[in-house]
């Protein structure tokens, strides 16, 4: 079987994670604090870690001051992660539609979206690319409105020269075990805001001030004010023992990715009925190699036949506004409405051959000639 996503362990991350089950110490201490070190390194500036990506948006959101009917503007074709976290921050997720081409942010359809209400907007990298990035930016600016970028996707890519996460406002990775880089679960906050960084620093260890500083000494507070409602969302030694292991594979894991993904891109061409994403892989690290499927075809047969060739797929995702939780009946989003239905994930992670990428094109040119 061709899985379609998969963590890529090597015996580093095995003897990091011994090594802190030897030593004894589970909790937050020195492998977070190196981690959350490599990580600032990485992007330029101050990175901390949380336990997974999901509690990353949920502490920006907090921490940004999202309140009652705050409204937050993000792409209805997401993970229902960022819509959960806006709802948990006590904000109102407002559905947006995406750009065909990227399937990110469309910045029309944002600006006709804007309320006295609107206190921010969450662009979602979509695996891996950030669309139109600077007009989404434009706009916060126009408008006074802060940006939350989900980029769960997006580890590792590039937007004109600068990487990810190490320009703008807030952004917000996930390292869940699929992901460009895991740490089993976990996620960090990345941004140039430090007093928003303290915030959040005491908002992950149930509001405790300086719990921080005392765990990265290996010691606890004892004596210590609250004065926020805080989440039990820090990392542990053993997680971060595993993200420091992999950010030093990162380079590897990126150009097998976009090697992966610019064979796809090369292969699938030829087929002329099947829409691929505009996005240039010498910049974009891939998560996921999505594309979209002419309207003919009967996604779950397809994904059925594929997977007794031995191949699996994905659909990322279903639109959030058509989920019973966030369900907005009145509200027409033309783009998403038109290719929901027909998006489709093929297999995408490190260990992938480049043979196996030949075998899945030609695989699904079959099936699509069958259909
Ligand atoms: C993975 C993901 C998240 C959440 O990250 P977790 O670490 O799984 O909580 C958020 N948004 C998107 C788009 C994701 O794919």
């Amino acid at each position: 079987m061709i899985r379609l996503s998969k963590s890529s362990i090597s015996q580093a991350e095995k003897n990091a994670v011994m090594n802190v089950l030897d030593r004894e110490y589970l909790g937050m201490g020195s492998e977070v604090k190196q981690f959350e070190s490599d990580l600032s390194n990485f992007f330029g500036r101050k990175a901390i870690c949380v336990v997974n990506g999901t509690a990353g948006l949920h502490l920006a959101l907090q921490a940004i001051g999202i309140n009652k009917n705050d409204e937050v503007l993000v792409p209805s074709i997401t993970y229902v992660a960022s819509f959960q976290a806006i709802k948990a921050a006590g904000g109102i997720p407002i559905a947006c539609d995406v750009l065909k081409e990227t399937l990110t942010l469309d910045p029309k359809d944002v600006e006709k979206r804007i309320t006295k209400n609107t206190k921010a907007i969450m662009p979602v990298h979509y695996s891996g690319g950030v669309g139109d990035l600077n007009s989404i930016y434009d706009l916060a600016s126009k408008y006074k409105l802060r940006v939350i970028e989900d980029a769960a996707h997006a580890f590792g890519s590039v937007y004109k020269n600068k990487k990810v996460g190490g320009f703008g406002d807030i952004a917000c990775f996930s390292f869940d075990g699929v992901k460009n880089i895991t740490s089993g679960e976990g996620g960090c906050i990345v941004s140039g805001d430090e007093e928003l960084i303290k915030t959040i620093e005491d908002l992950r260890l149930l509001g405790v001030e300086k719990d921080t500083e005392n765990r990265f000494k290996n010691k606890r507070s004892w004596d210590f004010e609250v004065k926020n409602q805080g989440w039990r969302y820090h990392m542990s030694n053993i997680m971060a023992a595993i993200g420091i292991e992999q950010l030093k594979r990162i380079d590897s894991f990126s150009s097998i990715r976009q090697q992966i993904a610019k064979k796809y891109q090369i292969a699938l061409k030829t087929i002329s009925d099947l829409t691929l994403l505009s996005i240039d892989y010498r910049e974009v690290v891939p998560y996921i190699f999505p594309l979209i499927l002419p309207p003919r075809v009967n996604r779950t047969q397809l994904r059925s036949d594929l997977e007794k060739k031995g191949i699996e797929t994905g659909v990322h995702y279903y639109p959030n506004h058509k989920l019973t939780f966030f369900r907005n009946e009145n509200l027409t989003l033309p783009i998403t409405e038109e290719i929901s239905n027909s998006l489709l994930t093929l297999p995408l992670h490190t260990e992938m051959s480049l043979s196996d990428v030949d075998y899945v094109c030609s695989e699904l040119n079959k099936s699509l000639k069958a259909a």
